[in-house]
């Protein structure tokens, strides 16, 4: 019996590790592609960027397991502003984001960036451009300095420090027994939510890309944490197209546009002052729910 558990055990153990393994070549858009609808045209082109302007035009889609969850979604994010997408739970927040690096297609509709729709375009130039920070920074089996290396593997170890630096994670990577060189990960040393979440950033950093598709954490750090992690966003966020998932009063407030989400549609655009004077407004209805400190 137990000759026959263990190789099942361990084969159950190596598909977590597998499943871990895709899950995360996808969010930091390694090559592997298993999901042959996204293949490239023949002849598709390399994306060029001049102001990493995004543009969705009446984008629909269904995840394979049914119902539309984006319907006939129209929206801009202008180059180099910040574009906060807010809205209830299952809206098609993350939806939104999963398009633009091509994890799926829309089932109709295109998205363009500068102009070019991403379906024309080589995968490889499209992802290059894009950058990604998710709620849940995953590290994986390797030095401080190989977490950070992956945003782009040829980044010299002057441009992985750099990039440390800006996310202000520097400090406490010296900090580390062996500085860039501990191992973190499952066998190496315990790092802070907000020390992952910098790691994180700095990585999207050393990537240097135009785009930046950010999940804001909704669990709390400490507020030294927060405060260390909210400057190292701001670093990145600068200059960059940025869309972000916004949980946070302080990022809706600063974004230059914010979309309301809901069911599935962009149902209002704007920034916070002008959308949360629409009092019969959704926008303003979730701001007051929020942040009830913050109502009259
Ligand atoms: P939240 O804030 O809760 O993350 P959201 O606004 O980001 O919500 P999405 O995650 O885009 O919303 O989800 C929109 C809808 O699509 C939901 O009904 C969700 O259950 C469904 N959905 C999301 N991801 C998948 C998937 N991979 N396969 C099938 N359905 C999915």
């Amino acid at each position: 019996l137990l000759m026959a558990y263990d190789p099942a055990r361990r084969l159950a153990k190596l598909q977590v590790h597998l499943e871990r393994a895709v899950v995360n070549a996808r969010m930091i858009y390694a090559l592997l592609d298993l999901q042959p609808q996204q293949r490239e045209k023949p002849g598709a082109r390399d994306l060029v960027v001049t102001e990493a302007r995004i543009e969705f035009r009446g984008v629909s889609f269904a995840y394979a397991s049914g119902d539309l969850v984006l319907r006939g979604v129209d929206l801009v994010a202008d180059g180099g502003r910040t574009t906060a997408l807010v809205g209830p739970s299952g809206a098609g927040k993350s939806t939104i984001i999963n398009l633009i690096p091509r994890f799926y297609d829309p089932s109709e509709g295109c998205i363009l960036i500068d102009g070019q729709d991403i379906t024309d375009v080589t995968k490889m130039s499209l992802r290059q451009h894009i950058a990604y920070v998710s709620q849940q920074p995953y590290l994986f089996e390797g030095t401080i300095r190989d977490n950070i290396r992956y945003g782009r593997p040829e980044a010299t170890d002057a441009e992985v420090e750099e990039a440390a630096r800006l996310a202000f994670a520097h400090d406490f990577i010296l900090a580390q027994p062996f500085g860039y060189e501990t191992p973190v990960g499952e066998n190496g040393v315990t790092l802070s939510g907000g020390q992952r979440q910098r790691l994180s950033i700095a990585r999207a950093l050393v990537r240097n890309a135009p785009i930046l598709l950010l999940d804001e954490a909704t669990s709390a750090l400490d507020n030294e944490s927060e405060a260390a992690v909210q400057k190292a966003l701001e670093t990145a966020m600068s200059g960059r197209t940025v869309i972000v998932i916004a949980h946070r009063l302080s990022t809706v407030v600063n974004a230059d546009k914010i979309i309301v989400m809901h069911e599935g549609r962009a149902v209002e655009e704007g920034t916070h002052e002008t959308l949360a004077q629409r009092e019969d407004g959704l926008y303003a209805r979730l701001n007051n729910l929020q942040s009830p400190d913050t109502s009259p």
